[in-house]
């Protein structure tokens, strides 16, 4: 999987600064824009959660030990089978069982509230929240999602959205609806909200888009991980590795 890892310069904290008091001088007509998967969630627990039930449904017992760190290499369900102890004969022969069984559980309510936050997120929100900008998460998560991620946001202490508050939280509507054409939907819903000050992101396709789009908000991309597109950042994207600083 293509690393963004290099981009991250050594003063890489300072733009969290400046986006900060950019929020404190514009109040809430000011938006601060953030995905949710690999940009404030990590995913990864609800994804050793889904292959340890794999290993108890299969009676493969090394999977029934799986752990957030098997997943170092990427989404590729088979790179975290093999590193589970699984030969990677054995990842190939159960790799269609295996996804079908990942895809039922992985985009719903009760899977994803085993997530937890990428480091720094909750007070970094939080920082934005109190200087009265508006938080708006913008996921393509869809809305069958809500619950489970509405309770997950409150587990790891993070602003929650309310129905017409400062904070929002924007969802596809439906499961199969496109990812891409959804978030540049919500971006025209952005335009009438506000202002966005900063967006943030952990997909390269996705902020670019905000990069190019709104040309007076400073775009972060998160270098945690990726879909695997080995897409090139556009150079007013600054990289961040998470919210610790
Ligand atoms: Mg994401």
């Amino acid at each position: 999987m293509h690393d963004y890892l290099h981009r991250v310069a050594l003063d890489w904290h300072q733009t969290l600064e400046q986006i900060l008091s950019l929020a404190l001088k514009s109040g809430p007509r000011g938006l601060l824009v953030f995905d949710l998967d690999s940009t404030v969630f990590d995913n990864r627990p609800r994804q050793a959660r889904i292959l340890r039930e794999f290993g108890h449904a299969r009676h493969l017992a090394p999977l029934t030990q799986c752990q957030p760190w098997h997943f170092s290499s990427g989404w590729d369900l088979r790179g975290a089978t093999n590193a589970c102890g699984l030969a990677p004969a054995q990842s190939e022969e159960i790799y269609a069982d295996l996804k079908a069984f990942w895809q039922e559980r992985f985009f719903t309510s009760d899977y994803c509230r085993t997530d937890i936050e990428v480091v720094g997120a909750p007070r970094y929100l939080h920082a934005l929240d109190y200087a009265k900008s508006r938080v708006i998460y913008v996921t393509g998560r869809h809305e069958g999602m809500r619950e489970g991620t509405e309770a997950c946001l409150e587990r790891c202490r993070m602003p929650m959205p309310s129905h017409g508050g400062q904070v929002q939280l924007l969802m596809k509507p439906e499961l199969m609806a496109d990812d891409d054409a959804f978030k540049r939907e919500a971006h025209e819903q952005l335009k009438s909200m506000g202002t966005v000050l900063a967006a943030f992101d952990n997909e390269p396709t996705h902020i670019n888009d905000y990069a190019v789009k709104f040309e007076n908000a400073v775009p972060v991309h998160l270098a945690t991980d990726h879909s695997g597109r080995d897409v090139k950042l556009h150079p007013r994207c600054v990289s961040i590795p998470h919210f610790a600083y």
